[in-house]
């Protein structure tokens, strides 16, 4: 059987002040990763990362943008995920040197990392977040986060292979006169599924195995895509920054310039009637 993949899944338990959240991305994320040759665990980080960007994009209170990067000094220097409450997603990495494809220690790949989160409401003022990644994993990293800037307490689990990407988060409710006590047991049973079962089985199979003794209210799941949100015409438009006497000059030996988009790879063809108009 298959079952529906690049969806979001929100959900809470009943009086009890704890909210949760189960996403799991499959073409979205593998759309991410096309044109790019990037090793696997650079992969699984991107994964990891766009799960995590799906899972903070629904926590948000208004209509608006999501920008999540981890930036280091280590042969991956730069991850970023954009994403829209609509459940829009892009991302791209930076790769500076070889890595082994069997490496998968956050600090081995990233060094010294820390995490910029940049909230853009469409209306509103922008808002930006630092913490320094102190942490193996990228989920730790986000946990961090919540637990400094918002002082949420919150617990993010995140998987990724070559073909599929899935997260958990719990999150106690704001101004919730938390039980701290329920909250654990609930993150005990969270941990007990695997990320073969995140990848392969149903999102209403995995909140009712998990979850069989408890209150929960699921809503329906929204559905998670990759979009990019390049076109010619801004392509266009970032062309008009670089001197004229630079375009002029590729123009006469290539008779053409050429963009490619940094996060989709679509590439943009321009002729000098373009760039004149
Ligand atoms: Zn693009």
């Amino acid at each position: 059987m298959m079952y529906p993949t690049d969806q979001l899944t929100r959900f809470t338990f009943v009086d009890q002040d704890v909210r949760g959240e189960l996403v799991q991305l499959s073409t979205s994320y593998q759309r991410m990763l096309q044109g790019h040759d990037y090793p696997k665990p650079v992969q699984r980080l991107l994964g990891e990362l766009m799960a995590a960007t799906s899972l903070l994009t629904a926590t948000l209170k208004f209509e608006g943008h999501i920008a999540i990067q981890l930036q280091g000094d280590g042969p991956v220097n730069f991850l970023a995920v954009n994403g829209s409450h609509h459940q829009q997603l892009r991302g791209i990495a930076r790769v500076r040197s070889a890595i082994a494809d069997d490496c998968n220690d956050l600090r081995t790949l990233m060094g010294h990392a820390h995490l910029i989160i940049t909230l853009t409401p469409l209306q509103g003022e922008r808002y930006q977040g630092m913490v320094s990644g102190n942490g193996d994993s990228i989920a730790e990293i986000i946990e961090g986060y919540f637990s400094q800037s918002e002082q949420l307490h919150t617990r993010v689990w995140l998987h990724a292979d070559a073909e599929h990407a899935a997260g958990m988060l719990l999150q106690v409710m704001p101004a919730a006169g938390h039980d701290r006590s329920y909250f654990e047991h609930v993150e005990l049973l969270t941990q007990t599924i695997t990320a073969a079962e995140l990848f392969s089985l149903g999102s209403e199979e995995i909140l009712t195995w998990l979850y069989h003794d408890e209150q929960v209210e699921v809503y329906p799941p929204q559905s998670v895509s990759f979009h990019c949100g390049c076109s010619r015409e801004r392509t266009l438009d970032a062309l008009s920054t670089v001197p004229a006497a630079e375009l002029r000059e590729i123009l006469a030996s290539d008779g053409e310039i050429r963009m490619t988009c940094d996060y989709c790879r679509t590439e943009y063809t321009f002729t000098a009637t373009d760039l004149q108009s």
